[in-house]
């Protein structure tokens, strides 16, 4: 899972339960014909983009305000000279990627930005910027709608012809047909019909770039597990099979890490089947991965401790899976576009995680601008002024990384009446929301019950520090909406928490408290009643408790209008690296 988007970008993405993306919402389909349907494996004819009106939103203005720009450039000062060279030479990588996604975004891009020089001077460098965070014309916070002109937002992106009938897409769907791959752009050839074309023939000149640039620095890195990796991924730019390179990827050890090449899926969002080219060029923290190492050992202990019967214990739950908490050094392509990422788990080729599990990232830098950004002035307007000080990133860093733990403990493969299941399976279309809100409560809980048993990981402070963090971030995570999992999966925390007087609202000031011993135990209840639906599979009750707590009470939604003026979002600037 993986969510960091708005909606749901599923990298791992996790998500985190902070962070999401909207994608695969789009609500209209292309209306706009290509005016020349022989156009062969471009992009088609750009006819249409100079049809039509060019309206701007009337609150441009506050939407841009939403996205804070802010300097993420982690500080190099420990890196060696080479090393220093090496980033440098995979920022460059990077940037190609952010060139290869602008083109499957977008169909027609350069074409659209270059409307902009139409409007009002005075309105262009706001349209400009607001075209540039959202890579396009739509507004990916909100369902892809048009911010400037009226243009319909193509819902396979470009990936597809924008003109595909009805008949043509029951047959791009069925998989007999080979349009489904996850790296093809699918075009029309010259007598009209479908074809699906390899990226590395599609963008054969970025990808051969981008590969030379990797072989570049793998010449120069000092570091075997680094060098090998860069070798995999820049000839698998060229193959298209990118297997070897995710296995060696997975077995990265070094200072400098890069994740790069074609990942997830949700940019296609009529199919679901393209994968979008990203990078993350990262510094990895050896001192915290390895505290972090030693937080992997206890999940045995914590699933041994969960507040359910001992049947219920999945005590074989493997937890190979590596994790790594990095500072990011710069990102390109779909994690740059719209809400930023603050965690994913990668690689999704099920091969790679049948071998060798998945690996969690925590991007420690972008987690903490959106801290100071975003969730300190959100407490400063809703928290209790006496608790207010007791937020520190330190615990918002946490709440993340055991959120992203507790997704490893519980029940998993469950028995239904004798018969073996999952249970994602048993809880359908209920079951990220009910996840999403136990990875949360578990996360927290996990916290407490180390510090109770005196493992010694965290001061005594933790117990404050935690519950007053976790309120705030209760509020940032709704903002993302609740007709997506982990918005829903905060109001279900936040009015549960309510009703047990865990959380109380003063009705003079309008802010909020929570009681820390009460929280302490009313989060584990919490966590029982949510892990026992799903330890039985019982559907009715996942769909009885959602409706229950799941939903925008009033004393959230008047909560959440105070909040109108911070920002939803950090705007990353790596001016380091920028031209
Ligand atoms: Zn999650």
């Amino acid at each position: 899972m993986n969510p960091f988007g708005f909606p749901v970008k599923m990298l791992i993405i996790v998500t985190l339960a902070m962070a999401t993306l909207v994608t695969g919402c789009a609500k209209e389909k292309e209306k706009s014909v290509s005016e020349n349907p022989s156009a062969q494996t471009g992009t088609g004819s750009c006819n249409w983009v100079a049809q039509g009106d060019l309206p701007v939103v009337a609150d441009l203005d506050d939407r841009l305000a939403g996205y804070i720009p802010t300097e993420l450039s982690p500080d190099l000062a420990h890196l060696d000279a080479t090393q220093v060279e090496v980033l440098e030479i995979l920022v460059a990588a990077s940037k190609v990627m952010n060139e290869i996604f602008h083109v499957q975004a977008t169909p027609c891009r350069d074409d659209l930005a270059a409307r902009i020089s139409e409007l009002p001077a005075d309105r262009q460098a706001a349209v400009q910027r607001y075209f540039r965070i959202n890579v396009g014309p739509w507004d990916r916070r909100f369902h892809h709608e048009p911010f400037f002109g009226t243009w319909p937002h193509p819902e396979g992106a470009n990936y597809y012809p924008g003109d595909l009938t009805v008949e043509e897409k029951a047959f791009v769907a069925d998989d007999a047909n080979g349009m489904d791959g996850l790296f093809t752009m699918v075009r029309r050839d010259e007598s009209g019909s479908l074809r699906a074309i390899p990226y590395s023939e599609f963008f054969a000149d970025q990808l051969e770039k981008a590969a030379s640039l990797l072989n570049e620095a793998a010449a120069l890195t000092e570091n075997a597990s680094l060098k090998a990796f860069l070798e995999a991924r820049a000839a698998a730019f060229l193959s298209d099979d990118y297997y070897e390179s995710d296995m060696l990827w997975m077995d990265l050890d070094s200072i400098i890490e890069i994740t790069i090449g074609p990942y997830e899926t949700y940019e296609d969002g009529l199919f679901g089947y393209k994968a979008a080219f990203e990078s993350f060029v990262t510094i990895t923290d050896p001192a915290e991965s390895r505290r972090l190492a030693k937080f992997k050992d206890e999940l045995p202990w914590l699933e041994s401790q969960l507040p359910i019967g001992d049947e219920h214990k999945n005590m074989n739950r493997g937890s190979e899976s590596p994790i790594r908490v990095v500072d990011e050094v710069y990102s390109a392509g779909d994690t740059r576009a719209g809400i930023q990422t603050i965690a994913f788990n990668l690689p999704n080729d099920e091969r790679v995680r049948e071998a060798k599990g998945s690996k969690k990232v925590l991007l420690r830098n972008v987690m903490k601008a959106k801290f100071d950004q975003i969730l300190m002035p959100i407490a400063e307007k809703l928290v209790a002024a006496d608790q207010v000080g007791d937020l520190t990133a330190e615990s918002f860093f946490l709440h993340t990384l055991w959120h992203e733990m507790s997704h490893g403990l519980g029940p998993g493969k469950i028995s239904v009446a004798g018969r073996d299941t999952e249970v994602r399976l048993e809880l359908k279309e209920t079951y990220s929301t009910l996840e999403e809100a136990k990875a949360d409560a578990m996360g927290e809980w996990d916290i407490f019950v180390l510090t109770r048993a005196g493992k010694g990981y965290f001061p005594d402070t933790i117990y404050r520090e935690q519950a007053a963090t976790y309120l705030a971030g209760l509020f940032r995570s709704v903002r993302f909406g609740i007709g997506e999992a982990h918005g829903a999966a905060n109001a279900i925390q936040f009015n549960y928490l309510m009703e047990k007087k865990a959380i109380s609202v003063d009705e003079t000031t309008g802010r909020f408290s929570i009681d820390v011993p009460v929280f302490e135990k009313v989060i584990a209840d919490l966590v029982s009643e949510i892990i026992m639906i799903q330890a039985v599979g019982d559907y009715e009750a996942s769909v009885n408790f959602i409706k229950q707590y799941g939903n925008m009470s009033p004393v959230l939604a008047e909560a959440l209008e105070k909040l109108a003026d911070i920002p939803v979002d950090v705007e990353p600037i790596f001016s380091r690296y920028e031209d």
